[in-house]
């Protein structure tokens, strides 16, 4: 589609007053359907709205003006029988639009700025001297921004304060000293990880490994970890249980492959059939796959990194028959250029439907990719949009047909 040629007015999206309709070869009908398309595509809520938070996410071009906007423009709202979505600003460009003069889609918006600096600021944690704590102060300077602004924008970006970060960093340090210098002592890599002294360590030890270095070390050879494997109505379904609660949730045609994948998630760990009792659980946990709605009252043993465990908690407050797109989640967590990151978290969860990365889908309401196989998701889906409003589901899933 090309932007009409009439509208060559710099100041952009402004809509020229009485402007006479634009010839358009379109006919009333296909206007009409593309009107359909784009109220039925949720990205047009996003426009609606002027949502920051959709900022980076997609961009968007009205036709009768020949300009591309960003989702928070604060020029007059467009019909939507106008609009046309694009994933980038090039991807407009390709298509003949012009940035617009208002919004500047081009330029870095406070919030890109933001998360440069806070990105900055991550770096400069990670790379500090593991002996050396980088204070507050220190952070917001480099910034350029009072400590309290910079304490704020860090914690919006990235859901963590500064000190918690180096926290979370400084754990991941010392699970990557325990896991790659075996020769090393434990009080060494307690230090080089850049704890104060190992004394303080151990008392925080089980909160930051979930057990106690050495036992960590040993890949968790003392963790016993219970299984059982039952069938559901998505086939094969394997849940594990450590000594903190459900720590996986596998699912998948062929029960020997659950069990493999199982043995890798925990190389080291001693791994126990399930014996009657805990049966009884498995049966639970099935009965939470067929009616996810239900909920699932078992405490989770969640394993990931610092940003896994942010995308996991945004995934976890997404409604059952609900759906977000992996970009919103990105906007959720404060990381909105992180999506291919959104995505790969996802498919890293090891608790299946209990940690509900079926609930994301692309932005334009395609299924893409399920650790478990699309056609499950596709059904877990089903299930879960059954109970409640299926109409919503039906006309967003019959979305898609716009974008140039
Ligand atoms: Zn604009």
């Amino acid at each position: 589609m090309t932007p009409n040629a009439f509208s060559t007015d710099s100041s952009a999206n402004r809509l020229i007053p009485n402007a006479i309709p634009m010839p358009h070869r379109a006919s009333p009908s296909s206007k009409a359907q593309q009107a359909a398309a784009t109220q039925a595509d949720p990205r047009w809520a996003a426009v609606l709205a002027r949502s920051a938070a959709a900022e980076g996410s997609f961009w968007y071009s009205v036709q009768t003006t020949g300009v591309y906007c960003r989702p928070s423009c604060a020029a007059r709202t467009p019909r939507p029988e106008n609009v046309r979505f694009h994933a980038s600003c090039a991807d407009a460009e390709a298509a003949g639009f012009r940035p617009c003069q208002r919004c500047k889609p081009r330029q870095p918006t406070a919030l890109s700025h933001h998360a440069a600096l806070v990105t900055e600021a991550c770096r400069s944690i990670e790379s500090a001297e593991s002996d050396k704590a980088v204070t507050l102060d220190t952070l917001a300077a480099g910034a350029g921004l009072s400590a309290s602004h910079f304490h704020r924008i860090f914690k919006q970006a990235t859901g963590l304060t500064p000190k918690a970060y180096a926290a979370a960093h400084r754990a991941q340090r010392l699970r990557n000293a325990l896991n790659g210098s075996p020769t090393a002592t434990v009080t060494d890599a307690i230090y080089s990880a850049g704890y104060p002294s190992s004394s303080r360590f151990y008392e925080q030890s089980a909160q930051v490994l979930g057990m106690t270095p050495s036992r960590y070390r040993a890949g968790g050879t003392a963790l016993d970890i219970r299984f059982a494997i039952g069938q559901c109505s998505l086939g094969a379904i394997l849940v594990a249980q450590s000594e903190r609660g459900i720590c996986a949730i596998l699912l998948g045609d062929d029960a020997d492959a659950l069990v493999r994948d199982l043995q890798d998630r925990f190389a080291q760990a001693h791994l126990i059939g399930g014996d009657a009792a805990f049966e009884a659980l498995v049966a639970q946990v099935v009965a939470f796959v067929e009616a996810p709605g239900l909920g699932l009252n078992l405490p989770l043993d969640v394993r990931g990194t610092a940003f896994q465990q942010r995308v996991w908690q945004a995934l976890q407050a997404i409604p059952a028959g609900q759906m977000a797109s992996y970009a919103e989640v990105a906007a959720r967590i404060g990381a909105p250029t992180a999506v291919r990151a959104v995505a790969q978290a996802c498919a890293a969860n090891a608790l299946a439907v209990a940690i509900p990365c079926h609930r994301v889908v692309k932005s334009d309401g395609a299924l893409s990719g399920y650790r478990w196989g699309v056609e499950r998701k596709r059904k877990l889906l089903d299930l879960e949009s059954l109970p409640s409003s299926p109409s919503d589901h039906a006309s967003a899933s019959a979305t898609v047909e716009n974008a140039a």
